[in-house]
């Protein structure tokens, strides 16, 4: 099936682009200084579209002042109100989130539809395990197929008025309905995919539910943009996002680190190393593999496909290429010899 895209303020969305990586803002929407400062840290964190709620007028008026201060693409996320998405829409807004079924008839469905296609923008139906129609309940169940026959009931309204520029979400709490959903969504439609796991929780336990969920999808092909939903300031979403499709090898953004997790070899206290490491290529964009072992005997070896490392000894350290040995420092200049190593090889 020949997947589609859309375009949102700019950014490819589906169609086989790079996966692309969004979030939600958690300030008042309307309360611009607070809302922009947030989307600027985002952005700096590497957010490349931001949906803002809009659940009244005041906040759909403010996406026009929001808009003015920021580069990435804005998702005005509307609840039942069709008023707030035409507003939103006049307000600069690059695309909607809108669940056509629940904003009160058809009319308005057409109106809110004719609005976006005449400003070329996408609407995304976000269809929650939370807030399924009873309807659908009723015939199919709290189930995965639940939330696609509610997406496709929504899609449905919208291609009735010949609106096609849509991006569909099914996400569930429960990571395995999560993962149904999504699966046999893309086995009934061309649409691009929207990816999470919603109320996924904290930052430890939700990074690695959307880890594993959205993790499982992305390896099948399935799914062109994500959002790692945490209760946390939410650029701990963008890192998990980041180190979710760097680990699927999906995205580049910086240095691959590995460590090792040491054992009884080991005789130095190796996570605070890790951690510097860590922080000192925090904003590398170099696309590297770095090691941090635990210890001269094995550590060499074991990271051999590493580009980089270290391994610690009892007084001094061994620094590494390519798994062979390039040179030795005391164990408290450990780190800055790695990093020279680094910059004279990769300038
Ligand atoms: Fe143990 Fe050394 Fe392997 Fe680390 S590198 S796990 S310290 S043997």
């Amino acid at each position: 099936m020949q997947r589609k895209h859309i375009t949102v303020g700019g950014v490819t969305v589906g169609g086989g682009a790079p996966v692309v990586i969004q979030s939600m803002t958690t300030t008042k929407t309307d309360d611009v200084p607070a809302t922009v400062a947030q989307i600027h840290r985002l952005e700096m964190a590497g957010c490349e579209l931001i949906r803002v709620a809009v659940p009244d007028m005041a906040a759909a008026k403010a996406l026009e002042q929001i808009k003015a201060q920021i580069t990435i693409p804005l998702v005005a996320d509307i609840h039942f109100d069709y008023r707030l998405a035409l507003e939103s829409v006049a307000r600069g807004a690059d695309g909607i989130r809108i669940n056509p079924g629940n904003i009160g008839g058809e009319d308005y469905v057409r109106l809110v539809a004719n609005v976006c296609a005449g400003r070329g923008l996408p609407i995304r139906i976000g269809v929650n395990g939370g807030s399924l129609e009873r309807k659908i309940v009723a015939t199919f169940g709290h189930t995965p197929e639940a939330l696609v026959e509610s997406a496709l009931h929504h899609v449905a309204l919208l291609n009735r008025f010949d609106f096609d520029n849509i991006c569909l979400s099914v996400k569930s709490s429960s990571v395995p309905d999560t993962v149904a959903a999504y699966r046999l969504l893309h086995s009934r439609t061309s649409y691009p995919l929207h990816l999470g796991v919603t109320e996924a929780g904290t930052a430890y336990i939700g990074a690695i539910k959307s880890a594993i969920g959205i993790g499982s999808l992305l390896l099948d092909g399935i799914g062109d943009t994500i959002r790692v939903s945490l209760t946390d300031d939410p650029v701990e979403e963008i890192k998990a996002a980041r180190a979710i499709l760097q680990s699927l090898e999906l995205r580049r953004f910086g240095p691959n680190i590995v460590s090792c997790p040491t054992c009884g070899r080991c005789h130095i206290d190796l996570i605070p190393l890790v951690y510097e490491v860590e922080r000192r290529l925090g904003n590398s964009t170099k696309e590297l593999t770095i090691a941090v072992m635990g210890c001269a005997v094995n550590g060499p070896g074991e990271a051999a496909a590493a580009d980089y490392g270290i391994a610690g000894g009892t007084r001094e350290g061994l620094l590494f290429r390519h798994g062979k040995t390039v040179g030795k420092a005391p164990m408290d200049g450990l780190v800055d010899a790695l990093m020279n190593l680094i910059t004279e090889n990769t300038q």
